[in-house]
């Protein structure tokens, strides 16, 4: 849903989302109630944040060409911790 911002000339700019293409010209201001009239800004057509379209993508393009795996993948590093508490904790 998208947001739409506007302007008192007392309190000054707030937003509000309603769904595309019914904003009005004026939205009573949240504080004081008189009509604010919209400000037209650019539109957010940006992409999402680096990690999440990452992401998205590597979703999208395993459905098509997922990666050929030939062996397994190396085992991770045991871990070591020099906490001597941790020497007393029950192993599995
Ligand atoms: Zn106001």
């Amino acid at each position: 849903m998208p947001t739409y911002l506007y302007r008192c000339r007392e309190c000054g700019p707030f937003d509000t989302s309603r769904p595309l293409g019914t904003a009005a010209a004026t939205e009573p201001c949240p504080v004081c109630a008189v009509p604010a009239p919209r400000l037209f800004t650019a539109p957010r057509l940006n992409r999402a944040a680096g990690p999440l379209t990452r992401a998205h993508e590597q979703s999208l393009r395993s459905a098509d060409e997922p990666d050929v795996v030939t062996t397994p993948p190396p085992a991770a590093p045991a871990r070591t911790t020099h906490d001597p508490r941790h020497a007393r904790l029950p192993r599995p």
